[in-house]
């Protein structure tokens, strides 16, 4: 029995260790989950929306202990780790419950007399929810409260970094009362994950991870005509003009840039900057980053982790290394932070200026703590940049002008465009993407159509 262990970003140690699901266990998970699907969508919606009540209820009865897992297994500081529950995860969830009803209604159509018609929303089967490590309870979140409430059973094999996460939701299912299978976790290898999506008894697979996986799970899906939802990377943009709120567009350019240690999907990866703020933007910039206490994630005094590995921390350095020897700058970098220790996962932030897209850490999703700052003459230049990229997650600009907001909006390749916020995830919008971010779909009121099939019905009456 093969087994896996989670090593700590923290300090090394070995948090937990699991055995790989074998391929009995891979047959007992998938047989349940077939078998419980029947009942489960006969089950009303008043009360599947109740047990996912009881389940977020759970989660948030536990946050103490949930949050210093997630700080210990990837690396966020504690001060901020209660949030992806308290505010994220109970947040996207309650939202998808509350407009579940009016969204999985049937939907009817104008007919003739003696007609009846409407389109019924069916469950799909069984959900395989495929989740990262860096949001492990809001990306999750994302699709396992739609998937269930639409009638599916889900089987959710989460990142080998934080399956601590996949138990506490078989937890949450267990307490709030879910039916046996109809929530189950599967730890396995990548072999494993995809030869259960060639399975029959999935219906359906959500991923959210790199491009490589996500290509990796359109493969195996090759030939099964089931979706394949994929929400991948992202190099996000931001944009400030000359009209901006200087000192809201640094405070919040800053959090984008490194929060969660810069490994957020939507997180601010490059910034374009108009020529008129530019100085002053990048001196403020630079005296907040300054202000970051890098360390022990498990430290309250702590507001920056690690990186969740060496090897991603290296990533890192070797884009910044290499873009100074490209003619970048660094105003500052790692020294600034005396935790921060080459050949470990602790990396202090490094703003670059004097950088261009000729280099890596301006097109290639950095996913740390790393930020380049180029000048822009104007809104056309900033546009053109912003698009130069292979994906299209969020972009955000920062103004005062909302008609220029919706001009240049209309403009950019993207799933989401921000005026004077960025970083953030509003359960009332579709969260989505364009290009190598993927064709996913979560949230909002588009956020079922991934999870159910429709069915019409076309009734000639008493004939
Ligand atoms: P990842 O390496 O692709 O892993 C994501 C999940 O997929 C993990 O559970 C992983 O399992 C699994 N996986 C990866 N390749 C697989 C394969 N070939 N077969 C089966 N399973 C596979 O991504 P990550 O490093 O955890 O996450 C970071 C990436 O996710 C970034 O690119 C980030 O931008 C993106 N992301 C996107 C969103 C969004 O909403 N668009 C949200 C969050 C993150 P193991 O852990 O066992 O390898």
């Amino acid at each position: 029995m093969a087994l896996q262990s989670i090593i700590s970003p923290a300090n090394q140690s070995v948090v937990a260790t699991r055995e790989l699901a074998d391929h009995n266990k891979v047959e007992a998970i998938l047989s349940q989950a077939h078998a419980s699907q029947k009942a489960w969508r006969n089950t009303p919606l008043t009360h599947r929306i109740a047990l996912c009540e009881k389940m977020v209820v759970y989660l948030e009865s536990n946050v103490d202990e949930i949050a210093s897992e997630i700080s210990l297994q990837m690396g966020r500081p504690i001060r901020y780790t209660p949030n992806e529950i308290l505010r994220g995860a109970q947040e996207r969830a309650r939202h998808m419950m509350s407009i579940a009803e009016t969204q999985l209604a049937d939907i009817s159509v104008e007919a003739p007399t003696g007609f009846k018609k409407f389109i019924r929303k069916d469950p799909l089967g069984t959900v395989l929810i495929v989740a990262p490590w860096n949001y492990p309870y809001l990306t999750a979140i994302n699709s396992l409260i739609p998937a269930l409430l639409a009638g599916n059973t889900v089987v959710m094999k989460h990142a080998s970094q934080t399956l601590l996460c996949a138990e506490r939701f078989q937890q949450a299912a267990d307490a709030a009362g879910f039916p046996e299978g109809v929530f189950q976790v599967l730890h396995a290898d990548h072999a494993t994950v995809e030869k259960v999506i060639q399975d029959h008894r999935i219906n359906f697979v959500v991923f959210t991870g790199s491009v490589q996986g996500g290509a990796a799970m359109e493969k195996a899906a090759a030939g099964r005509f089931i979706g394949v939802g994929t929400e991948l990377g992202g190099k996000d943009p931001s944009y400030v003009r000359a009209d901006a709120d200087l000192q809201l567009a640094i405070a919040e350019n800053v959090d984008g840039a490194f929060f969660n240690s810069g490994q957020s999907c939507c997180g601010i990866e490059r910034i374009y900057v108009h020529e008129d703020v530019y100085d002053s933007f990048v001196a403020g910039f630079v005296d907040l980053t300054r202000k970051y206490v890098l360390g022990d994630p498990l430290d309250p005094a702590t507001s920056l982790g690690p990186m969740v590995n060496a090897s991603a921390a290296e990533f890192v350095r070797t884009q910044i290394s290499d873009a100074i020897s490209a003619g970048a700058v660094a105003l500052v970098d790692e020294t600034h932070f005396s935790a921060s220790t080459p050949g470990t996962p602790y990396l202090g932030p490094t703003v670059l200026v004097n950088v261009n897209h000729s280099m890596s850490v301006m097109k290639d999703e950095s996913f740390g703590p790393v930020i380049g700052i180029m000048k822009v003459a104007n809104d056309d230049e900033a546009v053109s940049l912003m698009n130069d990229s292979p994906y299209g997650l969020t972009c955000s600009i920062w103004t005062q002008d909302v008609e220029a907001v919706e001009r240049i909006g209309q403009q950019l390749e993207t799933g989401t465009v921000f005026m004077n916020r960025c970083d953030y995830v509003d359960p009332a919008l579709v969260w989505t993407g364009v290009k190598d971010t993927g064709s996913g779909i979560a949230l909002s009121e588009l956020g079922f159509t991934p999870y159910v099939h429709p069915k019409s019905f076309h009734l000639q009456l008493n004939k």
